[in-house]
Parts: structure tokens; sequence; C-alpha cells
């Protein structure tokens, strides 16, 4: 079965300044779910292989983005060893700070595994500095913004939206409009 790839989101590297507006009013959600409210993933040793600059632990932060979406809905995400869906990490190109790969059953339309690979070529923290050089991208961002396409959000245009394609410092929590889109797939 073909997955379907997200690349979650592609480094800004600038072009956020264009300003791309609000092209869609609401959040985007592309059709598939899992047929349950509690998907389970496991972390992947190659989360491990992250430059994580200030010495942070990766699972940490990824755990943490990922709980985010837990809470105000029935949807569930949580951690749990042997589980077939992961977060680990992948030689991607430099554009892209992390992909999402669902795989979905074509008849039912559900999905039945998700993976999320960061790239393991960026330098990465618990924090965000678009001055460095090198830059260093914040994992718990693109952890949460990767997570919403567990849910399954699409990115959109929406600047004020964890959602948002391009990465974007500063909205690492998961915003009203996408709440609203979880409670309205799950309950
Ligand atoms: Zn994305
Ligand atoms: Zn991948």
């Amino acid at each position: 079965m073909r997955p379907v790839v997200r690349y979650a989101f592609i480094v800004a590297l600038g072009l956020l300044s264009i300003g791309f507006g609000s092209a869609f009013a609401s959040h985007a959600y592309v059709g598939y779910h899992w047929s349950y409210s509690n998907p389970a993933y496991h972390i992947d040793g190659s989360l491990y292989n992250l430059n994580m600059v200030d010495g942070s632990n990766p699972a940490t932060l990824t755990n943490g983005g990922a709980g985010k979406w837990n809470g105000f809905s029935n949807f569930y995400l949580h951690l749990q060893d042997g589980s077939w869906g992961y977060y680990g990490s992948e030689s991607l190109p430099s554009s892209i700070a992390g992909e999402t790969h669902t795989y979905v059953y074509p008849f039912t339309q559900t999905i039945y595994n998700t993976i999320t690979h960061l790239n393991v070529n960026l330098r990465w923290a618990a924090y965000d500095c678009t001055s460095c050089s090198p830059r260093i991208f914040n994992l718990d961002w693109v952890a949460t913004h990767e997570s919403g396409h567990w849910v399954m959000l699409e990115d959109i245009t929406d600047t004020s939206s964890v959602m948002h394609y391009l990465y974007y410092s500063g909205y690492a929590s998961v915003d009203s409009h996408s709440k609203q889109t979880v409670r309205s797939i799950y309950g």
C-alpha cells in the first residue's frame, strides 16, 4: 500500500518575511483518521542520532510535542514500547526539517501506521536560533507540528497555527483551531 508522505515542513530560511497571509480560512483536515482514538508510537533508536547541540534528550522533547495533542478531546497519542508507529531520524534534504509518513487502508481510509522522521543533518535543541550558523531548530516545535500530522491535520498557510507549513518559531503550542478540528474528528 502506498504511504501518504507529508514533507511536514520546509525550512523557512527567511522566506517568512514575504508574508503568505492566511489563504486558507480554516484548518485543513485530510480526511484520513485512525479507526480508534488512541494510536501508540515508540521512539526508534535512530532518533538519538539527532545532533542536539544543547545536550537535551531528543526523546523527551519528542514525547512532549506528541503529548500536546492530548487532553482536549478523546484523541490520545501515547508512547508504548513495541508499537508499530515511531519517531526517528533520517537523512533529508536541508530544506526539510521533518516528514511524516502515513499509511492508510485503501477502502476504509483509516490509518494503520504513521512514522515521523526528523532530519539528522540539521542542528537541534530545545530552543530556536535563527541567527546561529548553521541554524538551530527547536525540536519541541517540530515534534508538535509533526504530531499534528498523526491526527491527521494538513499543512496550512495560517501563520498563527502550529500546522503552518514553514518552520515558524514561537508557535510550539497547539492552537485553538487545531483543537477544534481534532474534536470534530475524534469527539
Ligand atoms: Zn507539516
Ligand atoms: Zn522518512
